[in-house]
């Protein structure tokens, strides 16, 4: 794997074992049409998908509101100061995420699209090879994000879900939820590395 700055310069929420399990994934997906993530926060899982991507000559859209999650506001364990915005009253994490992409070359490559990501899914007609589902994980969300995406994957597609933990003490259960309805409805399992997991439509 050859990534274009290390993943560790940037904030997030991305180990590097399952960092690289997804730019494996990316990188066999991504010729066969675009990919597409949910959460950007500051482009740290976006390196990962994006390196793939470029390899392959491919693309990928990243989608976030850049106004961070229920877990990431202040006064949660997941808060970083940096991210907010005094003058907006609000968290932007998207000059941060402009800065990895440019850092790491791939402003060419990954296209930030900035809204509600339901929003966009209303309006997304181009069948996606590769999904990655890592936004809002309150219930409403990420059962939200699966039943407006899911169908926007090519057949063959693979759709990457994070945060999923089987064991309720690891985590919150929409993640894992969202998991289940995937294998329930024929997708299949292909990659499963600490709390990321990979599902093929069959
Ligand atoms: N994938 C990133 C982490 C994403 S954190 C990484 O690995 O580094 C989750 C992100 O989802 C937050 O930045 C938050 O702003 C965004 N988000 C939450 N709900 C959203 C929604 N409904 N639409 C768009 N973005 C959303
Ligand atoms: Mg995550």
């Amino acid at each position: 794997m050859q990534l274009p700055i290390d993943p560790e310069t940037i904030k997030g929420f991305m180990p590097p074992n399952e960092g690289e399990k997804l730019f494996f994934a990316a990188k066999a997906r991504a010729p066969h049409g675009p990919c597409l993530e949910i959460g950007s926060y500051c482009g740290k899982s976006a390196v990962y998908i994006g390196a793939a991507c470029k390899a392959a000559g491919g693309t990928l859209f990243t989608i976030d509101h850049h106004r961070g999650s229920e877990e990431t506001q202040p006064g949660w364990d997941y808060h970083d100061p940096d991210t907010w915005d005094d003058a907006a009253g609000a968290m932007d994490t998207l000059p941060f995420l402009r800065n990895t992409l440019r850092r790491a070359g791939l402003e060419q490559t990954i296209v930030a699209m900035v809204g509600q990501s339901q929003t966009i899914a209303r309006h997304w007609t181009t069948p996606l090879s590769f999904l990655f589902i890592d936004g809002g994980h309150s219930r409403e969300e990420a059962h939200g994000d699966w039943h407006a995406w899911k169908d926007k994957l090519m057949p063959g597609g693979w759709l990457a879900i994070h945060d999923v933990f089987p064991n309720p003490e690891d985590g919150g259960r929409p993640p894992f939820e969202i998991y289940e309805m995937a294998l329930a409805s024929g997708f299949a399992d292909v990659v499963a590395e600490g709390s990321l997991r990979v599902l093929e439509k069959c």
